[in-house]
């Protein structure tokens, strides 16, 4: 079997406390695999700044200097996460036949790459790394992640369980990923939607070994919220579900208003018309502002802007 041209994406932001320890790390593996016959000598692996405040885009230019297999993508400002890897991916896309993503921080253990490109070879298009055991996780990010997946399993979104952004794609998916047009990539749910042969290969999430966390708990929120409201039409759903449901209380209430009415018990009450007033003035203010963020995603996706844009790369 031919070994695959494959690059290996890395986003960044921020991450100036562990790339090079990650660089150190990853090249070493690198190295074995080219050796095993896994990979081509000129397989590569990108990091791409996503727009970092700190030295990041200095030590992704050193490394680059001193390792023409480092190749260095820097955008403009931050983009986020998925944007980031979009860019790295698309940038390259024509020169690899493979591409694996992957966290700076190597949470997800490198080790997998290797039972990645090994599915690879046995015809898989997209192979998914899966988390077995998170105990490094706080449980805290372990609860929420996991009832994240549930969540979005129960909306219908076919997410796999457990699975982050570690994974590799044929690069015919990535051209078929480039027909999805939308701005807010939300990777987890899109790649299985594109199809092709898939597998999967598990490990243990590792412990972040410097720097910290770049999805507090708001950046995490927003993501699981971006991923809900960007595939499933469900919590509309809900709202018409509330809508029915308020209108057959409403009808009650009426009917008890016509009642009291018609046997003379017609005391104006302060708490009949106010607690009815509030509830519903309520859950049209909620039901106006669930419409409106569908509206907002639209009107985002709407205006075509770039999903990232590339300041310079090097070692291209
Ligand atoms: N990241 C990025 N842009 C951002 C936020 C994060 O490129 O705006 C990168 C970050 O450098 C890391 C990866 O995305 O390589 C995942 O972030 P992190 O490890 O902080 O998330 P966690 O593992 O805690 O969920
Ligand atoms: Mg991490």
């Amino acid at each position: 079997m031919n070994p695959a041209r494959l690059l290996l994406v890395i986003p960044c932001y921020n991450e100036e406390a562990i790339l090079h320890l990650t660089y150190s790390k990853l090249s070493v593996y690198y190295n074995s695999l080219k050796q095993q016959g896994l990979i081509t000598e000129d397989s590569r692996i990108c990091f791409v700044n996503d727009g970092s405040r700190d030295k990041t885009w200095n030590i992704i230019e050193q490394l680059c200097q001193q390792d023409p297999n480092i190749i260095g993508v820097g955008l403009s400002r931050n983009f986020g996460h998925q944007s980031a890897i979009m860019a790295g991916l698309e940038k390259n896309m024509d020169s690899f036949d493979c591409f694996i993503t992957i966290d700076a921080d190597l949470q997800d253990d490198m080790n997998a790459i290797a039972a990645m490109v090994e599915k690879h070879r046995e015809g898989a298009m997209v192979v998914y790394g899966v988390r077995g055991d998170r105990s490094s996780d706080s449980w805290f990010k372990r609860v929420t992640a996991e009832s994240f997946y549930v969540l979005m399993q129960k909306m219908g979104v076919p997410v796999v369980f457990n699975h982050a952004d570690f994974r590799l794609m044929d690069r015919r998916v990535l051209q078929e990923l480039g027909n999805f047009k939308e701005i807010n990539m939300f990777l987890r749910g899109i790649v299985p939607l594109v199809g092709f042969r898939n597998d999967k290969v598990f490990y243990n999430r590792l412990e972040r070994e410097a720097g910290e966390t770049k999805y507090p708990l708001s950046k995490m929120l927003l993501f699981a919220w971006n991923g809900i409201t960007s595939f499933s039409t469900f919590p509309m759903r809900l709202v018409l579900y509330f809508g029915v449901f308020n209108f057959l209380v409403a009808m009650i209430i009426v009917a008890y208003i016509l009642f009291s009415y018609l046997v003379g018990y017609t005391v104006p009450g302060w708490t009949s018309t106010m607690l009815p007033l509030t509830f519903f003035s309520g859950s049209n203010m909620m039901a106006l502002g669930l419409i409106g963020e569908y509206i907002g995603k639209i009107y985002e996706e709407v205006k075509g802007r770039p999903r990232y844009i590339i300041e310079k790369t090097l070692n291209e």
